[in-house]
């Protein structure tokens, strides 16, 4: 029987920071635990990504293309965390008509606005304000980018040697000893891409190979206006398309530093991965400002910027079996354990592992929480002096 040493000589290290890392690292720092963060991008935020808005204005804002909103009504943990943070939210547009696109040729048909949008909140400053305030309020020299964890290794006193490499040169790297391990990756690449000593049960590595990855599979596409000419029609943003490329598109203005708005319609690419790479970037995108222009009308041909991010080619978020999978299966259920018998002071964590909120923004919070609580059992009074967990 392994020994576990319990006395944290070594740093809790978190692999992994998107939003689930970042909130981590900062419940142990409010508990006053040593961490480390090991991410592989040279950015941070995962899956969180705004791009600053190119136009001709000075801070012209950001456009979200990872996730855009939260669900104040049920979303109680990302919404007690934008009040701790002191950010600035607003409600998602959707005054005005929604429209629906049977086909490409014909007109598409208009009905009033009359869906849940109206109530999800966006960030001023776009969802990476989030994760940057999360950024600001932990020390630099605790978290490493561009560099990527590989395995995993039981020392025989209970601690962790943790092998990793710089990302883009591949080169190894000095390993780290960790007493506490979390890993807040999408548990299908922990699956495809981590190697641990002793192995994951079967078990184990079976149920994080079920979870698809949440969004992975989808391409975004932001296009911005100088401004937000529909509203002046009448139109929400908001249509439904069966014709394509976007199916669901919604209107993603912004608020330039000025005061001014910068107009911007949003959407998901109906098209699966393997014909979106057929195609191409820049045919696709052409073929989404025609499809805005027949909805919108003659002022969408002239779009200051189209945006794109197909997510399936993004290897640090969407695994093999992503790529391939249904876009519609959603996997709320989430991880029955998380962590493996033969590695008791580890655990999975990531928005997947949640088992209310799976896949969103909150269940990144829930995961965390019971991650967490999982490796401190003892720190639950100093936690909920930190973090408001009793309250849900
Ligand atoms: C297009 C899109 C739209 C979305 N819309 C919404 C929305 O409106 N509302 C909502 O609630 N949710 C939405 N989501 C989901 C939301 O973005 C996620 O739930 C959340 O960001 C997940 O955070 P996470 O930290 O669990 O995972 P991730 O953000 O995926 O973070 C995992 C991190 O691990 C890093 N990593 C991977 N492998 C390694 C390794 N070997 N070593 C070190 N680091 C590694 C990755 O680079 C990444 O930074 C959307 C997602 C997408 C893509």
């Amino acid at each position: 029987m392994t020994q576990i040493r319990r006395d944290n000589h070594n740093p809790t290290l978190i692999i992994g920071g998107g939003l689930s890392g970042l909130f981590s690292a900062w419940l142990l720092q409010q508990m006053q635990q040593p961490w480390v963060l090991v991410e592989a991008r040279d950015r941070l935020g995962g899956r969180i990504l705004s791009e600053p808005v190119v136009d001709q204005q000075p801070d012209g804002g950001a456009l979200d293309m990872g996730p855009s909103w939260y669900w104040p009504d049920m979303n109680l943990r990302i919404s007690t965390l934008v009040e701790i943070l002191q950010l600035n939210s607003y409600r998602q547009y959707a005054e005005g008509a929604v429209l629906r696109e049977s086909a490409a040729g014909q007109i598409p048909d208009k009905y009033p606005a009359q869906y849940s949008a109206g109530y999800s909140r966006r960030l001023e400053g776009g969802m990476a304000n989030l994760t940057g305030a999360l950024i600001e309020r932990l020390p630099a020299q605790r978290i490493k980018t561009g560099t990527r964890v590989n395995q995993i290794s039981l020392n025989d006193d209970g601690s962790y040697r943790v092998n990793m490499q710089h990302s883009a040169s591949g080169e190894p790297l000095t390993e780290l000893t960790a007493d506490k391990v979390i890993v807040a990756m999408p548990p299908r690449l922990v699956a495809e891409t981590l190697t641990f000593e002793p192995e994951l049960s079967v078990e184990m590595l079976d149920e994080l190979g079920s979870i698809p990855t949440w969004m992975a599979v989808h391409a975004k596409a932001v296009v911005s206006y100088p401004r937000a000419f529909w509203r002046e029609l009448g139109l929400s943003g908001m249509a439904a398309s069966q014709a394509g490329p976007l199916v669901e598109i919604h209107d993603a203005s912004v608020n330039r530093a000025d005061g001014t708005l910068a107009g911007a319609l949003m959407g998901f690419v109906g098209y699966n991965a393997a014909a979106r790479h057929t195609l191409g970037q820049d045919k696709l995108k052409t073929m989404i400002v025609s499809q805005l222009t027949r909805l919108f009308g003659d002022e969408a041909a002239q779009p200051d910027e189209v945006y794109l991010v197909d997510w399936t080619q993004e290897p640090l978020t969407a695994s093999a079996a992503d790529k391939v999978q249904n876009p519609h299966v959603h996997v709320l259920g989430g991880l029955e354990e998380i962590s493996d018998e033969a590695h008791p002071n580890l655990v999975f964590s990531g928005s997947e592992a949640s088992r209310t909120f799976g896949g969103y923004l909150e269940g990144a919070l829930e995961a965390t929480e019971r991650a967490v609580l999982a490796l401190y059992p003892d720190a639950e009074d100093s936690l909920s002096d930190v973090w408001e967990f009793r309250r849900w």
